[in-house]
């Protein structure tokens, strides 16, 4: 028996269930991390690099590398770097937890959503649930060496960039009080940007819940094949920011208790079916097709890309062409969105700069 229904509810679902649990767990340290940014040690020092920078300025003379308010702010970014580090650690049990409960919660939901009331009372009756530490176990991301390398990466980035931007005042002659500028922007963030540190944080966190939740799906799928479907659909949050490989992938099969492959960020999940009740899903590609031409364009990778647009109008590539995949050391299998270049080779040349308006 096929039972059709509306996609519209089924995403919603997961989309509040999983902001839900992100929210629980990561907004105190994304805040910390936002007041370590702002506030204390690091404001002072930024201040001081400032009059620093001014009184160079009215002196007539350049920002050297060696200054010792610079060296004094880049010995302090790097101490609260390491707090930031300590933060998400700190937070990382309850992250992945919250992702397991998450997973109980929405893997039985979306089986039995829009099933006949019978059907429900029986799926309920049936279902197992695998012990919590097992499934746990399953989702601990953190205690592999790769995850303090990830989180070591994040410190080093975020020195490395704000050193390479101070490297890039000096050789090209800035004003002082400029090169000061472009440092506080880059660890705080301008125009109420978040600030590449909290913003970084915030997207491994995010990464890591999101992770630790399509795992513990797979294993209570997994736990209850005996009355599913041997397959699952993969569902993507279709939206104006939904990546192209995420679009084709959307309303795919895959095997019953294989987590889904996703990217950084990625908010995709799989619907399992109980036996007897597959659903009928649009696939990505149909919800896409099916947009007006002037929202298709407005597709976040195609409004930030205008050449991938050029090259999909006229043609030259598909949606599952964008479809790319790659292993990362912490999350394993990731499925990303291929570039251009990575798709056509040089030919993708002949779309650089075509596709606006
Ligand atoms: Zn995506």
């Amino acid at each position: 028996m096929t039972m059709p229904r509306p996609d519209e509810t089924l995403r919603d679902t997961v989309t509040r269930l999983l902001d839900d649990g992100y929210t629980g767990a990561a907004s105190s340290v994304v805040r910390a991390i936002g007041n370590n940014m702002n506030s204390g040690l690091l404001e002072m020092r930024l201040k001081q690099l400032e009059e620093e920078a001014a009184r160079l300025v009215e002196a007539g003379q350049q920002m050297r590398p060696d200054n010792a308010y610079l060296t004094a702010f880049f010995d302090t970014l790097e101490d609260t770097l390491k707090d930031n580090r300590a933060l998400i650690n700190a937070a990382t049990g309850e992250l992945g937890q919250n992702g397991v409960v998450a997973a109980e919660t929405i893997s039985l939901r979306l089986v039995t959503e829009g099933l006949p009331q019978q059907v429900v009372a029986a799926v309920n009756g049936q279902w197992n649930r695998p012990d919590p530490n097992a499934v746990a176990g399953l989702v601990d991301f953190t205690s592999d060496p790769a995850w303090n390398d990830l989180l070591k990466g994040y410190t080093d980035r975020m020195i490395e960039r704000v050193n390479d931007r101070a490297l890039f005042g000096f050789v090209n002659g800035w004003n002082p009080l400029r090169t000061a500028r472009e440092l506080r922007k880059l660890t705080q963030g301008a125009d109420g940007s978040p600030g590449l540190a909290k913003f970084e944080a915030e997207t491994i966190m995010r990464t890591l819940q999101l992770s630790s939740y399509r795992r513990g799906v797979a294993a209570y799928q997994a736990a209850n094949a005996q009355i599913l479907e041997p397959e699952a659909v993969r569902i993507a949050v279709l939206d104006m920011r939904t990546c192209l490989a995420c679009v084709a992938l959307h309303g795919k099969r895959i095997p019953l208790g294989e987590p889904v492959r996703d990217h950084w960020n990625g908010r995709c999940t799989s619907v399992a079916m109980v036996r007897g009740y597959e659903r009928q899903i649009q696939t990505g590609e149909e919800w896409f097709n099916a947009l007006p031409e002037g929202r298709q364009q407005q597709q976040r990778a195609f409004n930030n890309n205008p050449s991938y647009w050029a090259a999909y109008r006229a043609g030259d590539v598909r949606l599952d062409d964008f479809v790319e995949e790659a292993t990362d050391p912490v999350f394993g299998e990731m499925v990303m969105q291929a570039s251009l270049s990575g798709i056509l080779g040089d030919g993708a040349r002949r779309y650089y700069g075509q596709g606006r308006g």
